[in-house]
């Protein structure tokens, strides 16, 4: 019996050192990249192109950018453990950082445009924009017909390179459209009167007008979009994996809780 006793004690004190060891192995692992001990391995590093002025999908909260694609990104990156960096740039060379390499993907309210596709890919749409018209106040253009109107003069500001500048372009003409660096500076514009109009994206349009007296959005719409995340072409990859993670943090409801955070209903 003596024995036996002593046989089993013996094998749960080789189990023992066998977990004891094999646990501490686990804890001594050296990491070749950094020779430290206990240091996580580093993470892939995704970058993001944007252009941080365009409330509320991205703009700046001291020095950090925040906003619907900020957030959305990070919980991107977060499934799909790796790191993320967002670089700020005009809006017009976000599909030139894509293509070239210097950013792995660009988020910006960026809508999907057949000529846009000819360039980059794009993810599943994560959201979805409306073109609005903002005109000052006591404006004579009061629904977005009267600027299409036979005859009519106006002139609109919009954001250098968005859909904006496209389909205004193609509706008035290119004398009548001046375009700026952001929405922002169309507004100033709109204010010192050197347009009679900003035609934007309605999110950012509300931040402008909740942002400067004496304008306001017309009720009519100038065109409905799909935003979404874009990719280079060589890159089928990552757009794979981009996917996977809209679709699982659409269904998990991390998506829709970002949008319902920054865009009142
Ligand atoms: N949705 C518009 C576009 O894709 C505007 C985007 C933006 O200004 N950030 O052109």
């Amino acid at each position: 019996m003596k024995k036996i006793l002593a046989l089993a004690l013996a094998l749960v004190m080789i189990c023992a050192t066998f977990c004891v060891l094999t646990s501490c192995k686990d804890k001594t692992e050296v990491n070749e990249n950094n020779g430290e001990t206990n240091a996580p391995a580093p993470k892939e590093k995704l970058v993001m192109a944007t252009n941080a002025y365009f409330p509320p999908y991205e703009f700046y909260e001291g020095d950090k950018i925040v906003g619907v694609d900020a957030e959305i990104a990070q919980a991107v990156a977060n499934y799909l453990n790796m790191d993320l960096e967002i670089k700020d740039m005009e809006f017009d060379t976000i599909i030139t950082a894509v293509k070239e390499g210097s950013a792995d993907f660009g988020m910006a309210g960026m809508t999907i445009t057949e000529d846009r596709l000819k360039e980059v890919d794009f993810s599943t749409s994560y959201a979805t924009g409306v073109q609005v018209v903002i005109v000052a106040d006591g404006s004579p253009i009061t629904t977005v017909d009267d600027l299409f109107a036979d005859g009519a003069t106006y002139k609109a500001g919009v954001q250098q390179g968005t859909t904006g500048d496209t389909y205004s372009t193609w509706d008035l003409g290119d004398e009548r459209v001046v375009r700026y660096s952001n929405g922002s500076n169309a507004v100033m514009a709109l204010k010192g009167g050197s347009v009679d109009c900003v035609i934007i994206d309605n999110e950012p349009a509300k931040a402008l007008v909740a942002a400067n007296s004496g304008l306001k959005i017309l009720d009519t719409e100038y065109a409905n979009e799909a935003y979404a995340i874009c990719v280079n072409k060589e890159n089928g990859a990552l757009l794979e994996k981009i996917n996977a993670a809209i679709y699982a943090l659409t269904a998990d409801g991390t998506i829709p809780a970002i949008l319902d955070k920054y865009i009142a209903k």
